[in-house]
């Protein structure tokens, strides 16, 4: 009998991906090293569901409209069961440029919207709906450390757990996160599994939840980029996400050399930058919200696109890597559960359409993994090194530095795109499609129309930020007691 399919972690990607394969009719054992979440209303175990192997889950999520388009299409009960328990689908476009003297809409567009959820709620239900197709088995507290292989040596014929039993599988799926356990297999069996590409993104992000005192579904201020109010400014970032049941995510993001702000995680310094940064100060007056967790720290990854997802290196067929086992990309871009959601559906139906394990399947799925990822791994890689550049200058007290006014190709920056979107709705429709991963940077930033509309609009005004200088949240700092 063929064994089931094993995947490997059981949070979004590995979840997703088992369900998905399950409907198509594969049997699927999820392996997941964590203990299960407890039992309960969704809402309250969204609230005290601790995640200690994935230590990003405490803080800041939006899922895309890339992200709700996938639900949308591949498992709509899950987007559905998420607004019952209280989550919000934000519509974009309410901050898109007004047209004509009335202020009339500039753009209508019903994909562009984004789930206010917390990661948590998110993740529940997902595993719930997994739970409830025939066929996947989720075995938690079962870590897995190495292969097995076929007779051959050239297929993963299943799973070794660190307990020492061996667990047979028809394919195996990485789902382990960014550490992409799969890697360290491969070297176990003695195979290279190639170099991984990695962009750094230099960044610190702190993170508490607060609750809305006013009514469910009014925010307290202008979510002026859309799914968010606040700003990815010269020398920091302050944003707020909205979640489910009147609950939100305050983030603030510092770069990892800028000692002084890295004293964030004291509630008191985390209240002050916040109290000062536009857009946000608003929702964390004590009237409108309170706080009810911690301020959380996290030193973020750096973007990296794994050699086992790549045509890199010494591959097994039948072993592949989804979600962040295969890319990873800068958190303050939002876009690594769409992308594993993306990845986890459109890997089942490959697998489906090419069931026999070996190089045809194989290199179908690396070129998957290419389509899916490839342009955002850039595209994180260049942002994430020319935002780095830039708030570095601030710390070190260096003339920022000036950003080339268009690329050698002549594709726009995203600051002159961005500059043209305030105006201009065309411009910030095809943005937006882009930020929220919709349409490929590509194929916005480099259609003619987009280009000349962006060059209409004139340079992007260089210094303007309506944001505290850094000097001006060193001082403020330096005023908070026990900092
Ligand atoms: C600070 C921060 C903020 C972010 N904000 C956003 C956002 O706003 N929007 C967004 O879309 N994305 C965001 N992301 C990215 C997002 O969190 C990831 O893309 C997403 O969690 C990837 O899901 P995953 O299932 O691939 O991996 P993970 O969620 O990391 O899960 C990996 C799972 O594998 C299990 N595991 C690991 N090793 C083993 C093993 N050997 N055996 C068995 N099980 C194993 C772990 O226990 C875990 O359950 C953010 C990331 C960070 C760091």
């Amino acid at each position: 009998m063929t064994p089931p399919a094993v995947v490997v972690g059981g949070s979004v990607a590995g979840l997703a991906t088992a369900s998905a394969l399950a409907q198509r009719g594969v049997p699927v054992r999820v392996l997941e090293r964590s203990a299960p979440p407890p039992d309960g209303p969704p809402v309250e175990v969204a609230a005290s569901w601790r995640r200690p192997t994935v230590p990003q889950g405490g803080h800041s999520h939006i899922l895309t409209s890339l992200g709700v388009r996938v639900l949308r299409r591949s498992a709509p009960r899950v987007l559905e069961e998420a607004m019952e328990q209280g989550a919000a689908l934000v519509d974009l476009t309410l901050a898109a440029p007004r047209t004509g003297a009335e202020g009339g809409r500039g753009v209508e567009d019903p994909d562009l919207v984004a789930l206010a959820i917390r990661r948590t709620l998110l993740e529940l239900l997902l595993r719930r709906a997994t739970q409830a197709v025939a066929h996947v088995t989720l075995e938690h507290r079962t870590s897995v450390r190495g292969l097995l292989r076929d007779a051959s040596g050239t297929r993963a014929a299943g799973v070794v757990t660190e307990g020492g039993t061996q667990v047979p599988a028809r394919f195996v799926i990485d789902a382990t996160g960014r550490r992409a356990a799969s890697a360290s297999w491969l070297r176990r069996a003695e195979l290279a599994p190639g170099n991984d590409l990695v962009g750094p993104t230099e960044l610190r992000g702190f993170t508490r939840f607060y609750r809305l005192r006013t009514p469910r579904g009014t925010w307290p201020g202008e979510l002026n980029r859309g799914n968010a109010a606040g700003g990815i400014w010269d020398h920091y970032a302050a944003v707020v996400h909205p979640a489910d049941n009147g609950t939100f995510a305050l983030t603030l993001a510092v770069p990892t050399g800028d000692r002084a702000l890295n004293s964030l995680r004291h509630p008191g310094a985390f209240t002050t930058v916040a109290r000062l940064s536009p857009h946000v100060a608003e929702w964390v007056d004590e009237r409108v919200a309170y706080p009810v967790t911690n301020v959380r720290a996290i030193t973020v990854p750096p973007n990296i696109r794994r050699a086992t997802a790549r045509s890199a290196g010494e591959r097994l067929a039948g072993l592949y890597p989804v979600g962040d086992a295969a890319c990873v990309t800068d958190p303050l871009y939002g876009r690594g559960l769409s992308l594993a959601l993306a990845h986890a559906f459109r890997l089942a139906e490959l697998l489906d359409a090419y069931p026999s394990v070996g190089e045809e399947q194989s290199a179908r799925a690396v070129e998957l993994a290419e389509r899916v990822y490839g342009p955002w791994f850039e595209q994180a890689v260049h942002d994430s090194a020319a935002r780095a550049r830039r708030w570095r200058a601030h710390v070190e007290g260096t003339a920022p530095p000036v950003e080339p006014a268009a690329a050698p190709s002549g594709r726009p920056s995203m600051a002159e795109a961005a500059h043209a979107a305030a105006t201009d709705p065309a411009v910030w429709h095809g943005l937006t499609c882009l930020l929220m991963g919709l349409r490929t940077p590509a194929d916005v930033l480099d259609a003619p129309a987009f280009r000349e509309r962006v060059r209409a609009a004139g340079p992007a005004l260089a210094g303007r930020t309506s944001a505290p200088s850094r000097a001006a949240l060193v001082g403020a700092l330096a005023g908070v007691a026990g900092v």
